[in-house]
């Protein structure tokens, strides 16, 4: 006989199944927000938020009940979910010239390196000694041209990542539960950020950024400019190493890099 932890796993991967199902069916009629034929049926769109809804359900359950401990805006977690955007378009990026995928409509911006190597060539990501890579893949001459949507600003500054919302410290039982994450404090987030309730912070987030400056050359900061979410992570040279853009602020504004 199943306990109530296997009960709300089988519960949780039916959902998955589902979930699975309202997706190829909205592959197969390629719609998400086009009304189908009849009107009072709901979309694909209203579908799939209908199970993503149920599956969330069960994910609140296990969290609740069964120590899951799932929050999607955990740093971790909202890192690894990051990177499996990354390694997404890393495949399609490989499948579109092979002519698996279809060409996007829009234009792939062109790219270049600093040092005018090779971008295909993964090696510019090598790290010198200094902590630097050996090139930054930046926008191409072509792209540049259509416009800055920022100003030009070459200089940020390492401030680290804080809270924008009160601290309140962690219960017992998120001390107990949080142990190996090494998080000290709480976030409650207010009504306005809903869905997200607030995040956990470790003592090193709250003590990030070192406070120093960095100043970048030209086709960085044009890169920035243009397209101001090229980077994930840039280099701080007092600390000698890159850390994610949210890290940074221009200097003489209180705007985050990467914004
Ligand atoms: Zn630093």
């Amino acid at each position: 006989m199943l306990n109530r932890e296997q009960y709300l796993l089988t519960k949780a991967a039916e959902e998955c199944s589902e979930i699975s199902q309202i997706l190829m069916s909205a592959l197969k009629t390629q719609q998400f927000g086009m009304r189908e034929n009849k009107p009072e049926e709901p979309t694909n769109k209203e579908r799939v938020h209908a199970e993503i809804n149920d599956l969330m359900a069960l994910i609140d359950m296990l969290n609740e009940e069964c120590n899951l401990n799932y929050n999607r805006h955990d740093p971790w977690n909202a890192e690894q979910i990051a990177k499996k955007k990354e390694r997404v378009n890393h495949w399609y990026n490989y499948s579109v010239p092979i002519g698996r995928v279809e060409k996007p409509e829009e234009p792939v911006v062109a790219v270049a390196l600093t040092g005018g190597g090779d971008p295909s060539d993964p090696s510019y990501k090598e790290l010198r000694e200094d902590g630097q890579q050996k090139e930054y893949l930046v926008l191409a001459e072509e792209e540049i041209k259509k416009g800055f949507v920022r100003p030009v600003r070459s200089t940020y500054i390492h401030t680290g990542e804080r809270p924008k919302y009160p601290l309140r410290d962690l219960t017992d039982e998120e001390q107990e539960r949080y142990k190996f994450e090494g998080y000290t404090k709480y976030e409650t987030y207010p009504e306005s950020e809903s869905p997200a309730c607030g995040r956990y912070w470790s003592f090193k987030q709250l003590q990030s950024g070192c406070g120093h400056s960095t100043t970048m050359g030209k086709k960085l900061s044009e890169t920035y400019a243009r397209d101001p979410k090229f980077y994930g992570a840039t280099y701080c040279s007092n600390c000698g190493t890159h850390f994610p853009v949210r890290e940074f602020t221009w200097e003489g504004t209180d705007e985050k890099v990467g914004s």
